[in-house]
């Protein structure tokens, strides 16, 4: 017996984590009591139930009709059950009990004599893994918040942000659904993942206004854990359990990982605010020429991936230079204060307006083919052409003076086999030619 308490010790020292114990034990009675299977099962006080050591699942039966709860309350008291070819085990801790053993046939009465000490051995294996698996998953938890802070170091708009920290929350909390709502315009908006069909938590969403404390709802399977800045709610983190009732221990996390996240959000605007003034061109309010090359990346790249047409149109004032050189520079910068002004009126929300160098800007049109881009180049063209500017609001010498101006653009849409510096490049060309050919004109590059 002395040797086999030995060998016994000496196994569960090498396992590693639950499976490892299991596969220890399941071969350990097998080779020496000739059972023809050991599982464990751990009480998981939390939840107030039993379950599978091994794989975290609720306990199951097996090759019996007795429910393991059932047997974990007789076990408390008398350590040990035996009925039919079923042998339970108490896994004892000071005089109470942590779980069971169950084994399946085998030499029962030698069985019973082993587990009386062997219990203890195997018990206090089984608490030492279960420590190390709540550390482990402190451990993960620091890890993640410090991740969800860090994701501002690279990263300020939501539309990423969002399904990132989601994306982390996720794999911290394998047995909660995790959806992020982000409230825009007094609406909540799930941003993460696409899709939720419960109508609870969408229809609760609406009660959040004036509790930014989180809830759980009556079942007690979803929470409601609210991202909040100075009282004011940005957005929810709803967590739903398929199993098992929301533990405090989660509702713990999840509090914690929605202050990070709100902490997040909130300077990810902020970023977002600063940025925007940086990223635009002062005069125009389009983008700059260094933002507008990272759009014109980001544009190829989803054209490219979505298999959705892009188009850019250049554009150029025709002759500005003299209004310069006759008008004065105010008077150049006032006209290209209105000639953006007018062009973007003409454009929709998503389409990227940006100003490429002197009077020269680019547009792009995401899921634009050519026929659709010339119209809207047209619309540009005649919307400028027909722009009165009345020069006198900057200089009073000239009262009344009004100008127009016109402007020349060139059309390129993206091939698949084009990269992001073809875009602008062979619009360019375009351009160029509506010069050559007179001014005030659409040209459309094509491979002819
Ligand atoms: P074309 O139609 O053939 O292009 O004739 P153009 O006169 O427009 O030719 P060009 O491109 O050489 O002239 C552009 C002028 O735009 C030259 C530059 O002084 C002026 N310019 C560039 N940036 C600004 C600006 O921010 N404000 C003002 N007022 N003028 C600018
Ligand atoms: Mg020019
Ligand atoms: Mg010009």
């Amino acid at each position: 017996m002395l040797e086999l308490f030995e060998n016994l010790a000496k196994s569960l020292d090498e396992a590693q984590n639950a499976s490892g114990i299991a596969g220890t034990l399941r071969e350990f009675f097998y080779e020496n009591f000739n059972t023809e299977d050991c599982k464990i099962f751990i009480l998981d006080e939390k939840q107030n139930c039993i379950k599978s050591f091994e794989n975290n699942n609720p306990a199951e039966t097996f090759d019996s009709s007795d429910k393991i709860s059932e047997v974990f309350n007789v076990i408390s008291d008398k350590k040990i059950v035996i009925k039919n070819n079923l042998l339970y085990y108490e896994l004892p801790e000071h005089g109470r009990s942590i779980g069971l053993l169950s084994f399946k046939n085998g030499d029962f009465e030698r069985l019973k004599e082993f587990l009386k000490t062997a219990s203890y051995i195997i018990s206090l294996k089984i608490q030492n893994i279960l420590l190390a698996q709540n550390m482990q998953k402190n451990i993960d938890f620091h890890e993640l918040m410090r991740n969800i802070a860090k994701i501002i170091e690279t990263q300020y708009e939501l539309s990423y942000i969002i399904p990132l920290i989601g994306e982390m929350i996720d794999k911290f909390m394998t047995d909660l659904l995790v959806y992020i709502f982000v409230k825009n315009d007094a609406k909540f908006e799930l941003m993460w993942p696409s899709n939720c069909n419960d109508k609870r938590i969408t229809a609760f969403l609406d009660n959040l206004e004036d509790t930014p404390k989180s809830i759980i709802l009556n079942n007690g399977k979803t929470g409601l854990f609210p991202l909040v800045n100075e009282n004011r709610i940005l957005g929810c983190i709803a967590a739903k359990s398929t199993g098992d009732d929301i533990t405090e221990t989660d509702v713990n996390y999840l509090e914690q990982l929605a202050k990070q996240s709100s902490a997040t959000i909130n300077r990810a605007n902020v970023y977002a605010e600063i940025l925007k003034h940086a990223t635009l061109d002062a005069l125009t309010g389009f983008y700059n020429r260094r933002q507008l090359e990272e759009r014109i990346k980001q544009e190829t790249a989803k054209a490219k991936r979505q298999k959705t047409p892009l188009c850019a149109i250049m554009i150029d004032i025709d002759f500005f230079k003299r209004i310069n050189d006759i008008y004065g520079h105010a008077a150049g910068d006032l006209v290209l204060k209105t000639v953006s002004k007018t062009m973007r009126s003409q454009l929709r929300e998503y389409d990227v307006a940006g100003r490429y160098g002197g009077e020269e800007f680019a547009i792009l049109l995401p899921f634009t083919k050519t026929e659709e881009a010339v119209m809207v180049a047209e619309r540009l063209r005649q919307a400028v052409e027909n722009k009165k500017i009345d020069l006198s609001k900057i200089n009073h010498e000239m009262p009344n003076k009004i100008i127009d101006v016109t402007i020349s653009l060139g059309i390129y849409e993206l091939k698949p086999s084009d990269n992001a510096g073809d875009l602008l490049k062979e619009a360019d060309k375009a351009l160029y030619q509506a010069k050559e050919t007179g001014r005030n004109r659409i040209i459309i590059k094509t491979d002819e």
